[in-house]
Formats: structure tokens, sequence, C-alpha cells
């Protein structure tokens, strides 16, 4: 496969627009080379602009879990733009996109929309500052909740790929009240409870996490959060901006049967346009702006065009739970070609699963948290990113992400995707 043009648009990008792109973790610094320029995508395929078809398992990070350019969530944005892109007034759409989303997602009575993932976890942690009237939060070592100030610290995702957990321009006095735990270790979190008793507002956790690789909780961990949350008044955040909507209607808190007080949401709910949402009981959002004291606001929330792609987007996911269960599937069905495949060529791996989420790792021991994720061989994985690429088949360029299945795929593309991991370790 040939990428001059991608080049060649990459080298013309690069001279206006920092590093060439507009959220680091594209620009292929984990892996090496230049990233790929999409012209445009159907169903699981992804036709960049050298006219390379390509296998697509982010689906945009998360959002189309349907495919991209899902027929009815562009019929929904293209009616809705002919009559008025934005108004700064309230809109019938946002009642409904509301309604059914409180519908869906267990435990929460009202939902608040703003235009990012980033701006949910970031308005939550406000909402739980402000309604506990404490300052401290947990946050979990490798767990991504955006790029806002307070969870810049020892984060997921792009910030580890690019070695800087700790982000410069994070002041010494936000970075205190971030305590860091890690994941699946609930004697951690329990001690954090036991050094900063009554200032701890809330723990926000990813309830799957995907942003060092996909790992799963073990069996207890968040139920003894949640009972931690509870003993010490403390409220449980559930970071849903991947699982929401992915992992069943009711997202974490329905697949891991744990009630959370506030849930962040993102990706999914917005089908492709810039949507992220938080919820929670009543008693807690009514402690929001205009009704309550604590401030949070956006002239584009609830934007028309991205209310009519969430609603189109959650309206086909209430109608087909069924989607859940075949995505979990196909994802098991990779899950067993790959790792059949690598067993066969004596790679040492280890693949986390969970719904439509996957990661493989090259490393020895389990993948539970992220030191044991750091520990992955990166000379593998650039090897496996590369091989996989040049047979058409698009996988997240970095090792600290989960693959994002979405239900276009056919098993034909899943078996042609596990043909190119043996050709890959050929
Ligand atoms: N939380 C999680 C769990 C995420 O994965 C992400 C983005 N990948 C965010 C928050 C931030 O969302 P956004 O990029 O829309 O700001």
């Amino acid at each position: 496969m040939l990428y001059q043009r991608s080049s060649a648009l990459f080298a013309e990008a690069q001279k206006v627009i920092p590093g060439g792109v507009n959220s680091p973790v594209r620009a292929f610094k984990a892996v090496g080379g230049n990233p790929i320029f999409v012209k445009e995508a159907k169903g699981a395929y992804l036709y960049d602009e050298d006219g390379n078809t390509l296998i697509d398992y982010i689906a945009s990070w998360g959002p189309l879990i349907l495919g991209h350019a899902h027929e009815p969530v562009i019929n929904a944005v293209i009616e809705k733009a002919k009559k008025g892109t934005s108004f700064g007034m309230p809109t019938q759409i946002e009642t409904e996109l509301a309604q059914l989303a409180v519908s869906m997602v267990p435990h929460i009575d009202k939902i608040r929309f703003v235009n990012s993932g980033t701006e949910a976890c970031m308005s939550a942690v406000r909402l739980a500052r402000g309604y506990t009237g404490r300052d401290k939060i947990i946050k979990f070592a490798g767990c991504y909740h955006g790029h806002s100030d307070s969870f810049l610290i020892q984060a997921g995702s792009g910030a580890v790929t690019f070695g800087a957990p700790n982000s410069p321009g994070v002041t010494q006095g936000t970075a205190k009240d971030t305590l860091l735990a890690r994941y699946n270790d609930l004697e951690n979190v329990s001690e954090l409870f036991q050094a900063n008793a009554g200032e701890i507002a809330a723990i926000i956790l990813e309830p799957v996490a995907g942003n060092m690789g996909c790992i799963v909780p073990q069996p207890g961990f968040v139920e003894g959060l949640r009972e931690l949350c509870d003993a010490h008044g403390a409220l449980l955040i559930f970071d849903e901006v991947m699982t929401g909507f992915r992992l069943g209607r009711g997202g974490a808190q329905e697949a891991l049967g744990i009630r959370a007080d506030i849930a962040c949401f993102g990706k999914v709910i917005g089908g492709g346009l810039p949507v992220g949402a938080f919820g929670a009981r009543a008693e807690i959002m009514a402690h929001l702006a205009p009704e309550g004291p604590i401030y949070q606001a956006g002239t584009l929330s609830g934007n028309p065009l991205a209310m009519s792609a969430g609603l189109a987007m959650l309206t086909e996911l209430n109608d087909n739970p069924g989607v859940f269960e075949s995505l979990a599937q196909k994802t098991e069905h990779l899950h067993k070609g790959i790792a059949q495949v690598l067993e066969r060529k004596g790679i040492v791996n280890q693949i986390n699963r969970y719904g439509s989420m996957i990661s493989v790792h090259f490393c020895e021991d389990p993948v539970i948290d992220f030191e044991s994720s750091a520990k992955g061989n990166n000379d593998t994985f650039k090897k496996y990113f590369h091989g996989m690429l040049a047979q058409g088949v698009y996988l997240p360029p970095s090792a600290f992400e989960s693959y994002f299945l979405n239900d276009a795929l056919s098993y034909e593309d899943l078996d042609k995707t596990i043909a190119a991991v043996e050709k890959t370790f050929a």
C-alpha cells in the first residue's frame, strides 16, 4: 500500500496544526510512520486519500458502534441541518434524547448534555465536589478522563503514549487534589480513604478501562469501591465515555450490576457528532445551575445536529438490543482467532476483552493495571500494527488503546483480520 498523498497532506498539516493533528494519538508517535488521512468511510471500511481500503477497528475511537455513515444517523443530521444548526435556545429534541438516555441507563433521573467526554468528566467532578463540599478525588493510574487539568495525573491513552503523564501546565495546586490509585487494587484505595479522612469527594474510574488497553475490573473491585464510597460519604463516578451504550443499553452500570452516583458519557451518545453528557439521580442533579449553585454551561451544548445524531443512534440501539450480543460474539471470534495464531507462532501475549472492547498485549503476565500494561513489548506491537496496516487492517496506533468493534464488521472481515495476523508474524 502506498501513502504518498497522506504523507503530503501530513506535511501540509504540520505547517499550520501542531504535530499535524488535532488530537495527539492520531499522529502515530507510538508506532512510527505518518498518519493516514481519511477521505470517507462506510460501514466497517475506511477509504483513505491514496485510494486504500482499510478494515476499521477504532470506529472513531468508539462512537460509530453501528459502522460509518450509518444511514438513519446521517439522514437525521441532514434533515435537522436544513432547519438551522444552532439557536442557543431550548429545543424539543434535547428532551427527547434525555428521556431516551435516562430510560436506557439505570440509576440516572436527569442528564445534562455537553460537547465532549472531557467536559462531561470535568463537570461531573465539579458536581461531586460541590455536592459533598470536599476537594479531593481519587483516580486510577492509566485511566483517562479527558484532558482537563485534574485528570492529567498519570492518565492513559495519548497522555501516556507520549511519555508525559504529568503534563506541563497543570498546576501543583490542582495536582494535589487528585489522589492516584492502582486499578484493581482495593487495598490501595482503602488506604487513601484512611489517609484523607473526610476530604474525598469522589472516586472516578473507567468501570471497564480502555485507555491502558482494555482492562477488566477483577471480581469484587468495583463492588468494593461502591462500599468504600458509601462508608466514607464519597460519590462513585463511572466514566462511561467508552462503555456507555457500548457494553449494553445500560452501559457498565447494567453490565456489572453496580450503581454509580454520577455517570459520564461521550462517544456513542453523539452518534459521531460532538456530544458528552453526565447524569445522576435528581437529588444530585438539583445542585446544578440554574436549579442549584454549581455552575456548568455551553453555547453549543444540546446542539440540534448533535442531538439528532445521538437520538438516531440511541433509538437504533434501544430498538435492537441484540446488537450488543452480536458485537460481543464478533469480538470473541476475533479474540479466539488472534490467540490461536499467536500461540502457534509462539508469540508471548495477553488478550483482554469485555463486550466489544479488546486489546492485544505482548507481555508474559496478566494485564490488570497500568504497570502490567506498560510491560508490553512495544517493538512487537509496532511490528504488529504496521504488519496489519500493510494488509489493510486499521488498529489503534498505540498499545495503550482498546479496539472498538462496530457491528458493520462481517465474519469475513474478522477472518481476514485473523489471516493478516498470521501473515504479519509469518
Ligand atoms: N473518558 C474516557 C474513558 C475516554 O476514553 C475519553 C476519550 N477517549 C474521554 C473521557 C474524553 O473524551 P473526549 O475525547 O470526547 O473529550
